[in-house]
């Protein structure tokens, strides 16, 4: 084919009248392609048959489909209502130009054809959409930045440029709008158009005139930069801003993937996917928003790849292994429950930890899978020992958060007790944290509906995510699994000890078991027993142990641990726990009751309060300002009668240990009277006071009376 045909643009001429149809296409054959229909219908076809039609002359008046019903359905298209239209006709009155109008037609021309001004007219038109469809298929529509393909072409313009030259390296760098299709949802998609609009004006803004940037697909941004510009501090501000100008009452996301360009030889393309790499390592990380790229994640990238080849087959030759970690009561001094874990025993690369594949079939979708099979197994499992010992503990299963999108898991799970004819008793179902605070709805339903059916639900990895404690109280679930290794380099003082103190509190107040896991020291187990956690899981006792050896401590159930441990009291720091650390602050807030850790002096008769929520300063109507700086002793705020019992009450707590739980009345702040239910236990000792936890709630005066009376 010749190339100018090529070059030249396509028009589409629509006239039943031959002898019209030859002058039009005389008139124009020499610059365009025409390309000819007699009627609408035709019309229509050729339209749907050719991309690259540039204009329509169109006649009105034709047999089988007429140009009217031409323009409506082409402009009600969206694929095709930017084409230009121009309606020919030998005369047009008043009515049916308001209705062609009205339709979209772009231009008349008048029959007998005045041929200069038809060309004109067809020219402009084409000229125009030509020069739009352009810019479309190289600039992003909605944000006026560059498209991907024209991003990697100026960028290799750039580098190309710079090869040499002083300004040093580059980077590319891909930012991402966190959970953006959430903003669709939340808002809409006019919301959504508005975000990705602030942030090309922000990317413009900030490096307009030191690099190239632009829009891959949806919500994800790429930039070229002289490495010197990385400025991480100026990224974390770039959320905040976007967060402000929006005013959406949320809080807009960015996480970020860095490529440092040290192979120039590599192509954009794959220097973008490198950046990629890095970004995917952050996404949905709230703690760290940004990563650079380095060798270790492509081969972790490549180790990923092999797992994904063999995951099939892995499941067919029974590669996939269940340990059981058992479950310790502290009171009962034996083994309780456990929980199962798998392990993948590779041919060639050994045991895997889940930690490495987990994560992979979380992504890849095969996760849904390998738990199906697992939790197959472990029915069997528990079948099998309730046959041979006539005895076995609860065994929880971990359900990955993506299963609880599966409308089957319910289903699933149901049939395997009946297959292995087991009570439901026996499986408990820990659902991690993150699940709850991704989708609440569905969670709430799922628990339920489980528990419903029977088994035991339990949060597992609480305070992994950004879940308050206020969230507990509206997901019923029976066990809270909380996990030492969250609470950062824990040891029985400071803000570690201070959030599991609360969380264990809390909980109980809510009826909720606490399983502790991740225990390894005395020092731990010790910290444990005194705010009153009974249920251990972590290496102290035992690790993940494989069937043949669990089956032992199973054979014996006598055969657990019955270390006595001897009670040592280790200092706190005050100053720590009176910081006012954000992760506390954020736990304790929210929870509809006064919660508090105060310090009692026995000698004294003092108990002042060490850290308390929001709520105690609602409820009590008190001043926080005066809670703290007045050093006030809260047996102050009760009246002569009860202030006996209260401290009879504290006196008793750290002898015993045991929880004290009195209603009372008590004057608030502002001098009225309420009528209250404490809650007050024993937590730790130091050099100079007992800590005590005090948990309060206002029950109303009826209520109140009623109990008074009572007592
Ligand atoms: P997880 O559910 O939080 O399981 C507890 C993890 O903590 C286990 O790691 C366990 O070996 C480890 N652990 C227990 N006590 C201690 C301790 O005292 N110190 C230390 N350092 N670690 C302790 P594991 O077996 O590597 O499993 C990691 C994660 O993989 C699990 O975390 C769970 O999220 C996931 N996982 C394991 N098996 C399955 C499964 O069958 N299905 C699904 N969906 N996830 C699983
Ligand atoms: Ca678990
Ligand atoms: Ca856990």
């Amino acid at each position: 084919m010749n190339k100018n045909i090529e070059k030249k643009p396509t028009i589409l001429v629509v006239e039943d009248s031959e002898i019209d149809r030859k002058i039009l296409v005389r008139m124009f054959r020499d610059k365009y392609n025409i390309i000819e229909a007699t009627n609408g219908k035709e019309a229509i076809e050729n339209v749907h048959a050719n991309e690259n039609i540039s204009c329509i002359l169109l006649d009105l008046i034709m047999p089988i489909m007429d140009g009217f019903d031409v323009l409506l359905e082409l402009k009600n298209d969206f694929a095709y209502s930017n084409i230009p239209i121009i309606v020919i006709t030998t005369d047009l009155d008043t009515d049916s130009e308001i209705k062609v109008l009205d339709y979209g037609a772009d231009d008349f021309c008048l029959k007998p054809f005045k041929a200069e001004i038809v060309r004109l007219k067809v020219k402009n038109l084409v000229d125009k959409f030509v020069l739009e469809k352009i810019y479309r298929s190289r600039f992003d529509p909605l944000t006026g930045l560059f498209n991907a393909e024209n991003f990697y072409k100026a960028t290799e313009l750039l580098l190309d440029k710079n090869k040499d030259s002083e300004n040093g390296k580059f980077a590319i760098i891909i930012t991402n709008i966190e959970k953006f299709k959430v903003i669709n949802e939340l808002f809409d998609t006019d919301v959504g158009d508005r975000v990705l609009i602030q942030m090309a004006e922000l990317i413009k803004r900030d490096i307009k005139k030191i690099g190239i940037y632009g829009r891959l697909e949806l919500d994800n941004f790429i930039m070229c930069v002289p490495i010197k510009y990385i400025d991480v501090a100026k990224f974390k501000k770039q959320s905040e801003y976007l967060t402000k100008i929006l005013d959406l009452n949320y809080s807009i996301r960015l996480s970020y993937g860095i490529y440092i360009i040290n192979d120039m030889s590599l192509g954009i393309a794959k220097m973008c996917d490198r950046a990629k790499m890095a970004l995917n390592t952050v996404t949905g990380n709230y703690v760290n928003n940004l990563a650079f790229y380095n060798d270790d994640l492509r081969k972790k990238m490549l180790f990923e790849q092999e797992l994904t080849q063999h995951m099939d087959q892995a499941i067919k030759e029974n590669q996939f292994e269940i340990y059981f970690q058992p479950v310790n009561s502290l009171k009962k001094g034996k083994m309780v429950s456990a929980e199962a874990l798998v392990r993948w025993n590779h041919p060639t690369k050994g045991f895997i930890s889940p930690g490495l594949f987990i994560p992979l079939f979380e992504k890849n979708g095969f996760i849904t899978e390998l738990d199906f099979y697992v939790w197959d197994r472990v029915c069997a499992q528990i079948k099998e020992w309730l046959e041979k010992f006539d005895y076995v503990v609860p065994v929880s299963i971990n359900i990955s958060r993506i299963d609880t999108y599966n409308p089957k898991m319910v289903e699933y799970i149901v049939s395997l007790i009946e297959k292995y004819d087991i009570s439901p008793e026996y499986l408990k179902l820990e659902v991690t944290e993150s699940a709850y605070t991704d989708n609440p709805e569905n969670l709430l339903k799922l628990t339920k509906k489980l528990q419903g059916l029977g088994f035991l639900v339990l949060m597992d990895d609480f305070g992994s995510g950004f879940s308050s404690l206020n969230v507990l109280k509206d997901f019923p679930v029976d066990v809270l699994k909380i996990d030492l290794r969250f609470l950062f380099d824990f040891k029985s003082r400071g803000r570690g000890a201070n959030i599991l103190t609360t969380v264990v509190k809390m909980s109980q107040l809510l009826k909720m078991d606490t399983i502790v896991e991740g225990v390894e020291t005395d020092e731990q187990l010790e910290f444990m027993r005194n705010i009153g956690c009974d249920s251990i899981q972590g290496y102290y006792f035992d690790k993940p142990l494989p069937k043949a050896i669990f089956e032992e401590r199973l054979k014996n159930p006598e055969n657990n641990y019955k270390s006595e441990i001897i009670e040592i009291d280790k200092d706190f720091e005050t100053a720590e726990l009176m910081s006012n650390e954000e992760i506390f602050m954020r736990l304790i807030n929210d929870v509809s009751i006064a919660f508090g850790l105060f310090g009692y002096c026995p000698e004294e008769k003092m108990l002042k309060p060490i850290n308390v929520n929001d709520n105690y300063y609602k409820i009590l109507e008190m001043d926080p300002y005066r809670t703290f700086k007045e050093k006030m002793n809260f047996f102050d705020l009760f009246f002569s009668e009860d202030r006996t019992l209260v401290i009879n009450c504290c006196d008793r707590t750290i002898k015993t240990r045991n929880k004290e739980k009195f209603i009372t009345f008590i004057k608030k702040g502002n001098g009225q009277k309420l009528f209250a239910s404490i809650d007050i236990q024993y937590v730790h000792r130091t050099e100079t006071y007992y800590m005590i936890s005090l948990m309060l709630n206002d029950i109303g005066d009826t209520e109140g009376l009623k109990k008074f009376s009572d007592r």
